[in-house]
């Protein structure tokens, strides 16, 4: 094993965007270099990248040429421990299952990035298209942030489409000044027809999203910590056995998040 690695036992997989990259659990060995991370519980994000290359220090962590792969759905994952968000306290949320955490890799991590890069603060205005766990995520973080969550687009809103489904109904939530954020998603759907001219004539931001910035997480653990970002509703656990078709059903339904527990 590389001294900076550790083997994480997987508490749980979230069946969100990358079905195998978005994981929680416990760290059950260790490199020579990476040794303080036994017995810790960990959030291992879905992107993980260099952190040094010119796209990593521009926060393009989804460009990064270096971006280590992952091995796929299993019950351990070698990772490097310079990735992991450690959730022991002060940032262990009471009341909350290890497996649930897996939601924050990405689910949640993803429209974090996504309205932080937006700049929503306090007092903005905030649409939120979508029905899956993301878009309920977007919902409680945009309020955490100090923003309010309304229907309808008005001047200035910020309108977060929640995956490729979500696109077409958030571009046609235009209103003068309005910034559209578009996050990334399963299935990729076909090319949509766009109405440019309305988006000019609004002067409209768009803002696309793939995934969520790895060193985000501690921040967003401290939101579930502080009781602003709820996990228990938006989280169900499903047996590795059945990810596959959890996965699907999630995909075109929505609802919770499906984490798949190792047996
Ligand atoms: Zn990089």
């Amino acid at each position: 094993m590389n001294p900076a690695d550790v083997v994480v036992a997987v508490a749980g997989a979230a069946l969100g965007v990358d079905v195998q990259a978005e994981v929680a659990g416990t760290v059950v060995e260790a490199g020579e270099a990476a040794k303080e991370w036994l017995g810790r519980r960990v959030v291992v994000p879905r992107i993980l990248s260099c952190g040094d290359c010119a796209a990593c220090r521009r926060g393009r962590v989804a460009h990064c040429p270096a971006r280590a792969t992952r091995a796929g759905l299993a019950e351990r994952e070698t990772v490097g421990a310079r990735w992991l968000a450690n959730v022991e306290p002060p940032l262990w949320p009471d009341g909350v299952e290890l497996w649930q955490l897996a939601a924050l890799a990405d689910a949640a991590l993803a429209p974090y990035t996504a309205l932080s890069r937006a700049g929503v603060g306090p007092g903005d205005r905030v649409v939120v298209v979508g029905r899956d766990a993301r878009a309920r995520f977007a919902a409680a973080i945009a309020i955490a942030k100090g923003a309010t969550v309304e229907e309808d687009a008005s001047a200035g809103a910020i309108v977060l489409a929640a995956g490729p489904a979500d696109y077409a109904r958030a571009l046609s939530l235009v209103a003068p000044g309005v910034t559209l954020v578009l996050l990334d998603g399963a299935p990729a759907l076909p090319p949509l027809a766009t109405d440019w001219s309305a988006l000019v004539a609004a002067e409209a931001h768009v803002l696309g999203a793939v995934g969520g910035h790895p060193d985000l997480l501690p921040e967003l653990c401290a939101l579930v910590v502080r009781g602003q970002l709820r996990l228990g509703d938006q989280v169900r656990r499903v047996a590795l056995a059945d990810a596959e078709q959890a996965h699907a059903a999630y995909l075109a339904d929505g609802g919770a998040l499906p984490i798949a527990i190792p047996a």
